[in-house]
Formats: structure tokens, C-alpha cells, sequence
């Protein structure tokens, strides 16, 4: 039996664009997440707070943070690398944070210049003063299941790194398959392996598409009491290790899945697959990633011209 109810955690104006080429403006990005909070969507991460130069498509931040219009009761995480970061994400008024980790060596030097657990200690002090300040933390663990340097991730690794993660007091722990090479059965060894060591009330799973099993996995993880997924509208950023445009689990297929299983939301299909043609159209896309936006296709009013 899955959950009466799933949040579903939009990612796509921060996770998505920082992994598409095209540059957006600012005011695009800002009627981005205002559309996606209006279709329902909980929670938005907005942006992150990363050096500029680290993510180009993401340097305006600030910007776009002062420009939003908040919706109440809608959640607008952004990324925060460090200290300085977590300094800029304070002043743009932001009240939740997610920082970013790795549970392989490979990634974790790659992507973040640090170690495993040289970059889990650089968290301790972003996370204190986030909770210091009232914020809600999240933590991102990427490459749980699969590595593009190491392979196949080791099931007890994952759980060493999403405890100690965890225990630095995340108030919740995205698991991240960052080449989206997870299998339902992989998934389910994950999840149980992690019973009894992070509460499941604090775990979201973030799947990618690559190989089409992220919806059969989150299937697995719902039926597992997990109640937080990540996707990204019209499947935004794609794989950046694997040279496919299908990365993150479009939005608007996870809606229709949970629609079907009678699972609430508070997201309406409709508008949300408006956006997924509009984003594409943005972005230069001939069309969105996602199938269910290609299925029930672009609205009736932007066929012809708009
Ligand atoms: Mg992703």
C-alpha cells in the first residue's frame, strides 16, 4: 500500500537548469518557480548558492531570490556549498537550505575539491548556524547506487555516509541516484539496509531516468513508507555522465503515477504540464524530456504561435 499522502520536492529550477546549457534570465527563472508553486508543487528549490563561476547557469541567485513572489506555505530551498554561501543564502532571505555530499571518493573530489569526510566535516558548521537561524536543513547524498568511476556502490558505504550525514542533523536526507542506474530491487536493498539507522520519515529519494527505472524505483520506495520524492518538471537536466537527455524524473510523470494510485499531492497535472512545454520552449528544447508531458502534449493555447 503506498502513502494517503506524498510531498513531492521540486528540483527543477536549481537541480534541472544548473544541468541544461542554455543560459535563462532571471526573470524567466523567477516565472519558473512562481508557475511551479502555482501548479501545487510544496516545495521549490529555488537556486544555489554555489561560486558563480562553479555554475554559470546559477550566478544570479540573489537575484532571483529577491524578485520571488512567496506563496504561503510553499517551501523555497537553495543550495548552499560552505559558510559564504550560507552568508548570501541569509541575506537573500532564504529559510530552508540543502547542502550537498557524496558517498563516493570519486564524486565527493570531483565535484566538491574535498574528501568524503573532509566535506561531511565542512557541513558540521554551515548546519549548525542554518539551525541556529530557524532553518530547515536538508542533505543531498549523490551517487548511492551507482558511480561512473567506481561502479556499483557498496550497500553498507551508503548507510556509513547517511548516518554520519544524518547525525550532523539534517532534518532530511535525500538519497540521490546520480547516473540513475538504481534498480527496484536495488532500491528496496538500500532502503532496508537503512531501516533502524535514519528515521524513514527523513529520507527522499531522488531518482534519474536514465535507463526509465525512476518511477518503477520510487514504486519501491513508496511501498518501502518513504514520502518525499524529488523529480524535476519536464525532466530537466540531463544526465551529465551519461550523454542522455533523460536525467531527473520528470514531475509531471511522478504526479500522474501518484494520481493513479490515488495518492495526494496538491499538484495539478494541468498547469504543471503547461510549464513543462513552456520551460522546453525556454530552454530551446523541441520538446520536454518527461513522457507524460509529451502524451498529454502542449496546451491548447501556445499551439500555433505564443
Ligand atoms: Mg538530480
Amino acid at each position: 500500500m503506498p502513502p494517503a499522502e506524498v510531498t513531492v520536492y521540486e528540483v527543477g529550477p536549481r537541480d534541472g537548469l544548473q544541468n541544461e546549457a542554455e543560459r535563462l534570465p532571471t526573470s524567466v527563472k523567477v516565472e519558473l518557480i512562481e508557475r511551479l508553486a502555482g501548479a501545487g508543487l510544496p516545495a521549490v528549490e529555488a537556486t544555489s548558492f554555489v561560486r558563480p563561476e562553479w555554475v554559470p547557469q546559477l550566478s544570479d541567485a540573489s537575484e532571483v531570490m529577491a524578485a520571488l513572489t512567496r506563496r504561503p506555505g510553499v517551501r523555497y530551498p537553495v543550495l548552499v556549498p560552505n559558510e559564504a554561501g550560507m552568508r548570501r543564502a541569509l541575506e537573500s532571505g532564504a529559510r530552508e537550505i540543502a547542502v550537498f555530499g557524496s558517498v563516493t571518493e570519486s564524486f565527493a573530489r570531483r565535484n566538491l575539491n574535498a574528501g568524503v569526510e573532509e566535506s561531511l566535516d565542512a557541513f558540521a558548521p554551515v548546519i549548525e548556524r542554518g539551525h541556529a537561524e530557524g532553518l530547515r536543513v536538508r542533505g543531498y547524498l549523490s551517487m548511492v547506487f551507482g558511480d561512473p568511476w567506481e561502479g556499483e556502490v557498496e550497500v553498507a558505504r551508503v548507510v556509513e555516509v547517511a548516518r554520519r550525514m544524518h547525525a550532523l542533523g539534517v532534518d532530511e536526507l535525500s538519497l540521490g541516484d546520480t547516473i540513475g542506474v538504481a534498480t527496484p530491487a536495488h532500491a528496496g536493498r538500500v532502503l532496508d539496509a537503512l531501516d533502524g539507522e535514519v528515521p524513514r520519515e527523513a529520507l527522499a529519494v531522488h531518482f534519474h531516468d536514465t535507463y526509465g527505472q525512476a518511477l518503477a524505483n520510487v514504486l519501491m520506495a513508496l511501498e518501502r513508507g518513504i514520502t518525499t520524492v524529488d523529480a524535476s518538471v519536464g525532466g530537466l537536466g540531463g544526465c551529465p555522465f551519461a550523454g542522455s537527455a533523460t536525467g531527473n524524473l520528470a514531475t509531471e510523470d511522478l504526479v500522474y503515477m501518484l494520481d493513479g494510485l490515488g495518492v495526494r499531492t496538491g499538484v495539478e497535472i494541468e498547469p504543471l504540464v503547461g510549464v513543462a512545454w513552456w520551460i522546453a520552449g525556454e530552454l530551446g528544447l523541441e520538446e520536454p524530456a518527461g513522457r507524460a508531458a509529451r502524451a498529454l502534449g502542449p496546451p491548447p493555447a501556445t499551439i500555433g504561435g505564443g
